[in-house]
């Protein structure tokens, strides 16, 4: 039997010079990095990548700002880190201003961690305690989305309903009070003859009927992306389905949570998604777009209602971590988001945006495998069917989408995306997401269109 402590080996590699980091498939590292600037990425064989995919949607000021940097080295000379349960610290204070400003008075304070995943813990906790302090503590249940993802600890995992991610842990995540409905999908969730009024009434009934069917006074908070990302591949909602699940949730009471840690932060041409949709949270994540990758960091945002209740019962936020409010994740944040400000990004992503979705349609909207191309701001994605007319997915075992990104890092194309799975139904589907820099020019946004077209054209045929 193979011991724990016997070193990995890795197909033809010296065990003494191979990666001793645990990489996703543990016997062939990924790519290796050297360095990486504006929208390319440079690995050790020398390759040039165009980062069409920044990450997850993470990298969207570029590779490299030298800004940032001087903003990060500047605050590591005046202090590096103090714990956020004894002191405050300045680029915290400014970052929390900074981003709550942003909302225009919707949102009062912050809370500042390390990762999205974190980021919803911590808003399932407050919501949690928001009713604890209001005196409901039969309130513990949680309603969520098929197909959304929420995070990989153990209880954003719960709200994960992706069979892939969760299949090995079901038995250990903390699910006994989560429950879901469906996610709306404009292009498998309709009905035929449907209209998109119907279609949302229908959404906000099955919504309706899951807070009876569990008792509404049981419930928390209802928890959504706003749009997703690279879980259903940059799903946006019908128009009117946010206002109705807001009045359903102020109906019962209960919280509502928008999880923009993929969509915040400007990726769909407003600083924050929900405000496209007409709807205010009550609690909000953000991580991506915060400091776009510059340093780990996610932050938790709540309302005037949360803090007020909180203040008059137990009077503080039962909640923390180690490196809450890094004081240098918090400059590398505050001068990402100055750059975003200064240099008027939000309105190249509203014009590159509409250029990458109008050039993709041109491109791929009629090959015989695209069945959908959707997307908004700079946030966009292309999902693969093995039949165009029935909208049959491709088999799992064809790894369709990762397939796609594998080719898409070789040469010729160069270009790195993301692949998503389980579009169809949680298991079976295949999508890629583009989701470039706010700062991507609209010869890089052809380029990368140029590219996306070549690789899809050589792993699934060309147009007959
Ligand atoms: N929520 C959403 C909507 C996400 O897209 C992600 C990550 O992709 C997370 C939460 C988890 O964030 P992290 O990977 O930083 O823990």
């Amino acid at each position: 039997m193979a011991s724990i402590f016997q070193p990995v080996r890795q197909n033809g590699t010296n065990p003494s010079t191979a990666s001793k980091v645990l990489h996703p498939n543990i016997y062939t590292p990924n790519p290796k990095v050297v360095s990486a600037k504006g929208s390319y990425i440079i690995l050790d064989n020398g390759s040039k990548i165009l980062d069409a995919s920044g990450g997850p949607g993470v990298v969207c000021i570029g590779h490299g700002n030298t800004e940032v940097r001087d903003a990060v080295v500047a605050q590591m000379d005046r202090l590096s880190y103090c714990h956020s349960l004894t002191f405050a610290n300045e680029a915290a204070e400014d970052l929390a201003r900074e981003i709550v400003d942003s909302t225009n008075g919707v949102m009062a304070r912050a809370t500042i961690m390390c990762s999205g995943s974190e980021a919803v813990e911590a808003g399932l906790k407050l919501a949690r305690q928001y009713f604890v302090d209001k005196g409901e503590m039969q309130r513990v249940h949680f309603i969520a989305r098929k197909g959304a993802f929420h995070g990989t600890t153990l209880s954003s995992l719960a709200l994960t309903a992706k069979a892939a991610v969760q299949k090995p842990f079901e038995p250990i995540m903390l699910n006994d009070n989560v429950s879901f409905v469906s996610m709306p999908n404009l292009y498998r969730g309709m009905h035929p003859g449907e209209t998109e009024a119907h279609y949302v009434d229908r959404l906000a009934r099955e919504l309706d009927e899951e807070f009876e069917r569990i008792g509404p006074s049981r419930v928390c908070a209802f928890v959504a992306e706003t749009a997703s990302g690279t879980s259903m591949g940059c799903l946006t909602a019908p128009s009117g389905y946010f206002k109705a699940v807001r009045e359903i949730c102020d109906k019962h009471s209960v919280l509502l949570i928008l999880d923009e840690v993929f969509c915040g932060m400007g990726r769909t041409g407003s600083m924050h998604a929900w405000e496209q949709e007409d709807v205010y949270p009550d609690i909000q994540t953000v991580a991506k777009g915060l400091a776009a990758g510059y340093a780990p960091i996610s932050m938790l945002l709540m309302n005037q209602r949360i803090v007020d209740t909180i203040q008059a019962g137990s009077g503080f936020f039962n909640h923390g971590h180690t490196y809450s409010s890094h004081a240098v994740a918090c400059a590398a944040a505050l001068a990402v988001q100055r750059i975003i400000k200064r240099d008027n990004l939000l309105q190249n992503i509203q014009t590159t945006g509409d250029c990458l979705g109008r050039g993709l349609r041109a491109a791929l909207g009629d090959h015989p495998h695209v069945g959908n191309i959707r997307g908004r701001g700079l946030m966009w994605a292309v999902e693969f069917v093995n039949d165009r007319k029935t909208k049959e997915p491709f088999p799992l075992k064809e790894r369709v989408a990762s397939r796609i990104k594998s080719a898409g890092l070789k040469d010729p194309w160069n270009i790195a995306l993301n692949a998503g799975m389980g579009t169809a139904d949680t298991i079976a589907g295949d999508h890629i997401t583009i989701t470039p820099p706010y700062n991507i020019t609209v010869e890089e946004v052809e380029l990368i269109i140029d590219r996306i077209k070549g690789v899809v054209e050589e792993v699934l045929g060309s147009k007959p």
